[in-house]
This record gives C-alpha cells, structure tokens and sequence, in this order.
C-alpha cells in the first residue's frame, strides 16, 4: 500500500463474509483478522476508514414475502467484534450508499471507522451498477481493495467504484497484495519440484486447474472424488462412487497431456470403500481399478497416502486445492488428514506451500496446521480462477 494515508477518507473493500451462528454470533472470524493489518494501517498513518463488505448472498434468499432478510444479512453482527479488534468505536450506516452513507462519510475524522451496510442489499452489486459504483466512490478519496475472496467478480464495490479513481488514487490492501505474491511465487518463479495436489468432488470444477497444474508442476497428484472418472475412463470399475460421464474423454486427454509434458500424474492406487454414504458406513480397502458394486470410493487408501506423501515430501514447492476424500465424515478423513501433515512436514524442511482456497483450508484449519504452511488463501473460487491464469476483475481494476 504505497500510498500515505494521513487526512485521507479511505474507501476499503475487505471480505467480511464470515460464517455466523443462528444467534449472529462469528463462528470464524479469520477473514476480518486477515484485513486488521490494512486496516490498522490506514488508522495509525492519520485516515478515516470507511468499511464495505457483502455478508451471504441476501437476494437469493429473500424471505417469503420476497423482501430482504435483514436481520439475517447485516453487517451490523460485525461491527462490534470489528470494534473489539480495532479498539475504536465503529459508526455504522444503514444503507452503503444514499444520504446517510454520505453525509457520516463527510462527517469522519481521521482516526474514525465507519462500516457500511451489507453491499449485497442492492441488486446493482453483483451486476457492478455503474450507477452504484459511482455512488459508492463519492464516499472516499481513496480506495483500496483487501477482499481477495470477491476479486473474481466483477461487482460495483471490487471492481466497477475502483473506475472513479485515478492510478494515484486506488491500491490493493496488504492482504490482497500478499495473495497476489504467494500466488505469483508459485505460478512464475517456483523452486523445483513443484507438485500440485488436487482433489474435490468434481473433475469439471477443475478442469482448467489441472490442466494448468500439468503445464507448469512436476507432480500433479489427483485425489477425492475427482479421480473415480479417471478410473471409469481408463476402464476401471468404480461401483457406486461419484463419477461425470461426460467427462471420461477429458480426463484422458488429461492423461495423455501429462505424458507428452513428462508431467507425472498420481492417482490414487487404492482407496476406502463404503457401502453407504455416511461417516457409520462399513468400509474396506479396495484397489482402484476395481471397487465392488454397490460399494464407493470416499478416501484414499493407504498405500496412496504412502505414495503421494512420499511425492509430497521431496517437493520444494507446493500448491494444495481441494481434499482427498469426504474428509467432513472423519472415518473417511485420514487420507486428507496425512496429506495435511505430509504439506506440514516438507513446509518444515525448507518447501514453500500454498494452500489454495476452500476444503482444504478447512482441512488444514482442523489440523490444526495453518501456521505450518507457508499461506493460506483466504479466497476459494478467486484463487483457483488466479491459479487456472484468470484476469481477476478486482485486481485489473485496480491496475488499469
Ligand atoms: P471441492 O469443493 O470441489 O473442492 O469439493 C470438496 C468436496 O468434495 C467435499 O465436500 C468432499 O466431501 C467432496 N469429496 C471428496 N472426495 C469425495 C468422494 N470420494 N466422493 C464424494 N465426494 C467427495
């Protein structure tokens, strides 16, 4: 953030879609305590903070008289832990744009924090309005965005308000900043080998993961539910587990680019069988080639958690999307968890790992491991779309 922000209103975009209980109480408030650093900064260097944030998806779930839940979606349940953190009251306007915003805004001296209502309120948000984005921009001099985990959208208050300021006028917050640079250490100046670890439920979630991860990596490493379809297409039987049909042709093109890369592609060698989809399921270890009817893949086996812990641990750099299995069950979690330790194990002997977004955040967080790698990405989505090669709205708009 190079930018001084002493007598300055400053515009932040942060990401404060926090998980809430159904008292509204945070049940993880690790995204706010990512934005603190930005945050802090603009307060200690002499500026007024006026905060934006979207809070779930309020327009999508309308109640039934098709008016907005507010009580659900305000971000009124932020603002007093955001206070608690900052150690300054935080004033509150109930709508993020119109008079009231404006007028609190004018009113701000430095030193002071403003946090506007709840973005999402306003259809013209997710549609990137200009009309709101303007709106939204006469609110500050200076805007900065720290929300990594909505850069991927084209929205009025990551992108579209960033087109009423100046060069000069607009930054990326440290948070931001730090996504951008752990990504780029991996995607342009890596240490070699790099493996890529991926799994999730879908291949067609993650299909230009992959085939970027074959372009660039050593080791591609593909676990979870995604590898079943690349079982089925090479002929294997996979009895009940979660395949896409349609995509058995990608997958072996998936194969076949690998092997003209000379990229080396791990699937699973065996895995855990279940007879139901359910943590009480009975469970055998099974080759993967060949798992009984009626019974489905839900984790990786044993002798894979050996190979690709193996792959993992000679790596000197490492990027992790998506879990090995249905890690929420825990007697289907083991392969996810040894995947998480093995990522610790080779951060510990000098790797640099990144844990890209999602599942396997969480995973890492239930560890107990994410001060044992080397980042964590606060964003999913904005993450894979950064890895796959993807022009993020946010960032472009802050750089054009
Ligand atoms: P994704 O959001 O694509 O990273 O997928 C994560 C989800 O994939 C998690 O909720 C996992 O439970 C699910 N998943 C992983 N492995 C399997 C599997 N073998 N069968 C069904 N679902 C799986």
């Amino acid at each position: 953030m190079n930018f001084d922000p002493k007598g300055k209103k400053v515009l932040v975009r942060v990401d404060f879609n926090v998980p809430l209980d159904e008292a509204f109480n945070i049940t993880d408030d690790t995204r706010i305590r990512r934005a603190l650093p930005t945050l802090r900064h603009i307060l200690n260097g002499g500026g007024a903070l006026i905060i934006m944030s979207h809070l779930g998806r309020p327009l999508k779930k309308l109640k039934d008289d098709g008016s907005i839940d507010t009580k659900s979606f305000t971000l009124r349940h932020i603002a007093p832990h955001l206070s608690d953190l900052l150690k300054v009251p935080v004033k509150f306007a109930s709508s993020c744009i119109g008079d009231e915003a404006e007028r609190m805004s004018d009113q701000l001296k430095a030193g002071e924090v403003l946090l506007l209502e709840n973005t999402r309120f306003h259809k013209g948000e997710t549609k990137g309005d200009e009309e709101m984005s303007r709106q939204l921009a006469r609110l500050g001099d200076h805007y900065v965005n720290d929300a990594f985990g909505t850069a991927h959208r084209a929205h009025a208050s990551t992108a579209g308000v960033a087109q009423f300021f100046g060069s000069g006028s607009k930054s990326f917050g440290f948070l931001m900043q730090a996504e951008i640079e752990n990504a780029n250490k991996v995607l342009l100046t890596p240490q070699r080998p790099v493996v890529a670890i991926t799994g999730g439920a879908k291949v067609s979630d993650k299909l230009l993961l992959l085939e970027k991860l074959i372009d660039f990596a050593d080791t591609v490493i593909v676990g979870g539910g995604m590898a079943y379809t690349f079982f089925k297409a090479q002929g294997g039987q996979i009895g009940d587990s979660i395949c896409e049909e349609d995509k058995m042709e990608l997958a072996l093109g998936l194969l076949e680019k690998a092997k003209f890369k000379n990229t080396a592609l791990l699937l699973p060698s065996d895995n855990v069988a279940a007879d139901d989809f359910a943590n009480e399921a009975n469970q055998k270890i099974v080759d993967s080639m060949q798992i009984p009817d009626n019974w489905q893949g839900l984790d990786i086996g044993p002798q894979s958690i050996e190979e690709f812990s193996e792959a993992i641990r000679s790596a000197k750099t490492i990027i992790w999307n998506g879990p090995m299995g249905v890690f929420e069950f825990d007697r289907f979690a083991k392969g996810t968890n040894a995947i998480a330790q093995a990522v610790a194990d080779a951060t510990a002997n000098g790797a640099f790992s990144l844990i890209g977004g999602g599942d396997s955040v969480a995973a890492i967080k239930k560890n107990g491991l994410d001060d044992a790698v080397s980042f964590v990405s606060t964003g999913g989505g904005a993450m894979l779309e950064y890895l796959e090669g993807k022009k993020l709205p946010g960032i472009k708009a802050i750089r054009d």
